[in-house]
């Protein structure tokens, strides 16, 4: 089964730090940077390209909610807010998610 609707229904364990009834956000297991967040539909779908409009904006609305969120709290100097389609252009999990990438200009480590 997909890792990322095992993530959504439990199976497997995440650093969840938003859910509702159709969206959970977990911190990714490998971050670019401190915070580096992913937000998925629980429902599956492959990519972007394939997801329902209404799933899809709703992934949408709740990252552009955990973005501000953690601009507030982790102070960062930017986010990359971003979804990888097909395995040409970096997509390794076949479960629509979009990245939540913060950045800081002094210190973008994840130590
Ligand atoms: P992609 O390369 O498909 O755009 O992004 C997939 C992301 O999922 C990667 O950044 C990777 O580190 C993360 N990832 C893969 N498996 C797991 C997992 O089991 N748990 C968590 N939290 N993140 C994962
Ligand atoms: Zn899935």
């Amino acid at each position: 089964m997909c890792i990322f609707c095992m993530i959504a229904n439990g199976e497997i364990p995440s650093n969840k730090i938003y859910e509702d009834e159709s969206v959970i956000a977990f911190l990714d297991i490998n971050p670019t940077s401190y915070g580096h967040t992913l937000v998925i539909p629980k429902e599956h779908c492959d990519s972007f390209l394939n997801c329902p409009d209404e799933t899809r904006n709703h992934v949408f609305e709740v990252a552009s909610k955990l973005a501000n969120k953690l601009e507030q709290t982790l102070h960062c100097d930017g986010i990359n807010i971003l979804s990888n389609v097909h395995e040409a252009a970096g997509q390794s999990v076949t479960h629509f998610h979009v990245h939540l990438i913060p950045r800081y200009k002094d210190n973008d480590s994840v130590t």
